[in-house]
């Protein structure tokens, strides 16, 4: 049996007269990573920072780990793993001072050394957050949200924007957190990447979730329903000429 850690029922979002969120309802498993897939404007990032505790919901129950956001919205917040603004990066402060700043706010003890190399950048270690690269600075983004020891990440669209060796050694960092027993909730553009990465998705569009289930029995239904690729699919693709040429190393270091 899987056990549900995060429950969402009929979730709701209104901006004034527009809405955006549009009576959603899924579970998320303990220990999966769970991807939210959509077009721009879809209600992603509401739905997830709504779940985050971090914006009000105009109506709907959402349950994590047991708690009820309306009534224990600051126990919620201990039992999770946001990514903080970036504004938030106090531009005089190196890697470790900022780790140590928020554990401070956490209220934790944190070793900044060890989170650093469990993200591959203890040789960042000194080097402000301005002067890393793109995948630097979300593998150091996605250090901030295990500082207290979450049981559930939120990764919001972590790889948008980035080379492919540096999306695919994301992906390895969020496959080595999963196998910690910890829960991601994760959203992306890159259906290759929740393809690979997710457990299972749900593909939200205009504020509806049409489609919920694991990618592999998202593919089967389609190719049941009879449908056929417009041009025989080659045995390998561009980005795939990319990797092979240049390597899957990172350059960034
Ligand atoms: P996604 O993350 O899927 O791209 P969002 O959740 O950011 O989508 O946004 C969903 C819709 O709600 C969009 O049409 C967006 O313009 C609108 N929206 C988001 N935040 C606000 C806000 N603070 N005020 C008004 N409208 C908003
Ligand atoms: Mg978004």
């Amino acid at each position: 049996m899987n056990h549900i850690i995060i429950s969402v029922k009929d979730l709701h979002k209104k901006y004034e007269s527009f809405h955006a969120v549009k009576g959603i309802s899924f579970e998320v498993y303990e220990g999966e990573i769970f991807g939210l897939l959509g077009p721009n404007g879809a209600g992603k990032s509401t739905t997830l920072e709504i779940i985050e505790t971090l914006r009000n919901k105009t109506s709907g129950t959402v349950i994590v780990d047991g708690l009820n956001i309306d009534t224990n919205p600051s126990a919620i917040k201990q039992k999770i793993g946001v990514q903080l603004q970036t504004s938030g990066y106090y531009p005089g402060l190196n890697l470790i001072e900022l780790i140590n700043l928020f554990a401070g706010l956490y209220n934790e003890k944190t070793d900044a050394m060890a989170l650093l190399k469990q993200v591959n950048l203890q040789d960042k270690a000194k080097a402000k957050f301005k002067e890393l690269s793109g995948g630097q600075k979300q593998r150091f983004s996605i250090a901030t949200t295990l500082i207290n020891k979450p049981k559930v990440i939120f990764l919001d669209e972590p790889t948008t924007g980035l080379d492919p060796q540096a999306r695919r050694n994301l992906w390895q960092l969020i496959k080595d957190i999963q196998s910690t027993g910890t829960t991601i909730i994760i959203t992306t553009h890159y259906m290759d990447e929740a393809e690979i990465l997710c457990n299972r998705v749900a593909i939200i569009d205009n504020g509806k979730i049409i489609a919920i289930d694991t990618p592999d029995k998202l593919i089967d239904n389609l190719v049941e329903s009879g449908f056929e690729k417009p041009k025989e699919v080659k045995k390998a693709n561009l980005e795939d000429v990319f990797i092979n040429l240049t390597g899957h190393s990172i350059r960034e270091v």
